[in-house]
């Protein structure tokens, strides 16, 4: 609230104001209200206003609103009553207001959601892009819809989200390259709140529903687009309401099909698309993990993977020149995808796993050109790419190195095999995608024709060291999605950071063994892009706290998001795995290690299911050592409150060192100081011995709190000087 308004409690003076609501409001209000002379003149001037407001609600008012429908085919036509019963617990109120300061700014209130009050804006950065900056949401203290202590008083609805789930999809797709698709989707779902008339679903908004039928009948759906700036939105989707003829039961099964066409491929170049770059391609509820029976037709002459198993299609009539491939989901999976190319398909394996790569001759129409001088692509990963006599001006070949990619994604399925359990599935693809940004969904991992480059090719386009580190872990990143996004998902948005952060670490620590100078590089880069100010002199580190999500993505830092769930998200996993090594008196190390015995246990309690910060830190905390108990209590609250909650990159100092020499070692006096810090920040920070001719020496973990600690220890003889962190293991300010 106060980054984006400049004030901590929300206090402005407004001009205009425009209600919208589904309860007893204007009772409220009336008294407060009074009558106009110019009625006509009122309306004339806010009528349009009103109109083009109206679409932004209409969906969340129909979910109230299509209760009281008349059931067709009912013999009187009398309307469900829920929704007129105030008891229902079903409130929204939207306020849009003029504000004197703060420009139009909306309010909301919504029992339906977890978080069901939320103030934001709706800004057009500078950068052209526009951003819906949420400027705070939560949930009420003591009205938590999520409390389930107590009796309840009044029964509320349950929030939008568990209303209804869809566990089983069946998608038949026809392909049409290079844009078109033409699917029938049969969605098989349960009612778990009654009375529902209206169930809303997510769609890319480039596709046009022809049809839905319930149970085989023909039911009404409206398609409606989303709010302008908000993250459906930017991601291209909409939302389509589905119209019950009668109220739902809970409990009760229905089955949906939904029939729809449109162009929701993008093709980059010649034979290279992208499909999900225009929205979701199949109606759903968000992420959620549900199992799924795809059947494509496209083309002779194209390449499909999805995600899946690729089965025998059932038998099919096929237009002339097109082909059939059906693929079913090994286990619940939270999303499904396919892309389909003109490919080059290259074969490894890890282990049990197979592992097949994708890639066309072509980089997108709009990559950077270089002039290549390469010309033998290395076959491993690690071997050095030769220079060819000749100079070819062209674009680089991603199928060539194709090789390569596959070996890293099959080397990480070993690494992260042995630490956190076994791949999920019975075989990993990874195809081409244009574009910067890559995507590991389940068994399928959409990769950036940048992933493709071989170093040589990375070097023509100039990428620093850095970069060059970071393209080469994008094949690890995606593939440790497999385990963390894919198979243990995340509950809310304040949780998605546990998937980038615990992909983005798991990958450098595969890098961290085999070039542990390029792995500190890395983490200095974070560091500094954390610290990095802005033209506004503003730096990212400033945008939030991990746990705010996608909400870091805003007007005010567009790298918001990037800079904290990728660099301080890595961070804090890099800081709670050194920490519990530390504490370990056991020492173990590699794969047994203390992080990764944890996130064992994490995959093994949460697979299949979604996991939140607080119970990823419960499972850190099981036999935490006493160091890292804060006031003997055995949990790492300290580290949730401070680190990841928090913000802050303290300045950490020694002060007041004493060291006395006794019996066979020396007593050190000495006191740490936490600097730029919050008062109350807790910091668990290694003291190090240093003792001529040998390697710094860990003493011990002594936990810094607020701005001064003091701590006594014993250090081996000939201690004379001690050191903290001498190996960068904290997230402090650069020095
Ligand atoms: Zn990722």
């Amino acid at each position: 609230m106060s980054l984006f308004t400049g004030m901590a409690i929300l206090e402005e003076r407004f001009e205009t104001a425009y209600f919208r609501f589904n309860d007893a409001a204007a009772t409220e209000l009336r008294p407060d209200l009074r009558s106009l002379p110019e009625k006509q003149e009122f309306l004339d001037r806010w009528t349009g206003t009103v109109r083009n407001l109206a679409s932004g609600d209409a969906m969340r008012l129909l979910t109230t609103f299509s209760r009281m429908l008349p059931i067709a085919g009912a013999q009187n036509d009398r309307a469900n009553s829920t929704a007129e019963d105030e008891s229902s617990g079903d409130h929204f109120l939207h306020a849009r207001l003029q504000g004197s300061k703060l420009g139009v700014f909306d309010v909301y209130y919504d029992s339906m959601n977890v978080e069901s009050v939320q103030a934001g804006q709706l800004k057009h950065a500078e950068n052209g892009e526009t951003y819906y900056d949420v400027w705070t949401s939560f949930a009420p203290l003591g009205r938590s819809t999520l409390s389930s202590s107590g009796p309840p008083q009044v029964q509320k609805p349950a929030p939008a989200e568990n209303q209804i789930t869809v566990d089983h999809y069946h998608i038949a797709t026809e392909v049409i390259p290079p844009k078109q698709i033409r699917s029938t989707a049969r969605l098989e779902c349960e009612i778990h709140e009654g009375g529902l008339r209206a169930l809303l679903f997510e769609l890319s908004r480039y596709l046009q529903i022809q049809s839905v039928k319930l149970n085989g009948n023909a039911v009404e759906f409206i398609h409606n687009p989303a709010l302008e700036g908000t993250q459906l939105s930017r991601q291209g989707n909409d939302v389509v309401a589905v119209i019950l003829p009668e109220p739902a039961t809970p409990g009760k099964r229905i089955e949906l099909e939904f029939e729809y066409t449109g162009e929701v491929l993008a093709e980059a170049g010649p034979g290279l698309l992208y499909v999900g770059a225009r929205g979701t391609w199949y109606p759903n509820r968000g992420m959620r993990m549900a199992n799924f029976d795809l059947e494509f037709r496209y083309p002779q002459d194209w390449t499909l993977v999805a995600t899946g198993k690729s089965v025998a299609p059932e038998p099919a009539s096929l237009n002339a020149g097109q082909q059939v491939s059906r693929w079913t989901s090994e286990r619940p999976i939270p999303v499904a995808g396919f892309n389909l190319g003109k490919y080059r398909e290259a074969t490894t394996r890890s282990g049990g796993i197979t592992v097949e790569t994708y890639a066309t001759q072509n980089v997108e129409k709009d990559f950077p050109s270089a002039h290549m001088q390469v010309i033998t692509p290395p076959r491993t990963v690690s071997e050095i790419p030769r220079l060819a006599e000749v100079i070819v001006p062209s674009h680089p070949s991603p199928a060539q190195n194709s090789g390569s990619v596959g070996e890293s994604a099959a080397e990480a399925i070993q690494y992260f095999s042995d630490r956190f359990g076994p791949f999920p599935y019975s075989h990993l693809a990874l195809t081409q995608i244009p574009g910067r940004e890559s995507q590991g969904w389940p068994g399928l991992i959409f990769l950036s024709s940048y992933a493709f480059l071989n170093d040589a090719e990375r070097e023509q386009l100039h990428f620093d060291v850095v970069r060059n580190l970071m393209q080469r872990t994008i094949p690890a990143h995606e593939t440790a999605h497999q385990w963390w996004g894919d198979l243990v998902g995340w509950k809310s948005y304040r949780d998605q950071w546990l998937s980038e952060g615990l992909a983005n670490y798991c990958a450098l620590m595969m890098l961290q063994e085999k070039d542990p100078a390029g792995f500190s590089r890395v983490m200095e880069n974070y560091r500094r892009g954390l610290m990095q100010k802005n033209n506004d002199g503003v730096s990212p580190m400033e945008a939030g706290p991990v746990t705010l999500g996608t909400r870091l993505l805003s007007s005010h830092f567009p790298g918001g998001y990037e800079a904290i769930s990728y660099g301080r998200g890595t961070w804090l996993f890099h800081m709670l795995r050194t920490m519990l090594k530390d504490a370990d008196g056991t020492k173990p190390s590699g794969k047994d290690e203390p992080f990764t015995r944890a996130l064992r246990q994490v995959r093994q309690r949460y697979e299949g299911k979604a996991i939140s910060t607080e119970e990823l830190l419960a499972v850190f905390a099981e036999d935490l050592a006493p160091e890292l108990r804060f006031e003997a209590k055995n949990n790492l609250d300290w580290f949730l409150d401070g680190w990841i909650n928090g913000t802050a990159l303290p300045k950490l100092e020694l002060k007041n060192v004493k060291l006395l020499a006794k019996g066979n070692g020396v007593v050190v006096h000495g006191t740490i100081l936490q600097k730029d810090a919050p008062v109350d920040l807790v910091t668990s920070v290694p003291v190090y011995a240093i003792v001529p001719g040998r390697q710094p020496a860990l003493l011990a973990r002594v936990m810094a709190d607020g701005e001064e600690s003091s701590f006594r220890l014993t250090a081996p003889a000939r201690t004379h000087r001690i050191v903290i962190d001498p190996y960068n293991t904290i997230l402090t300010a650069v020095k």
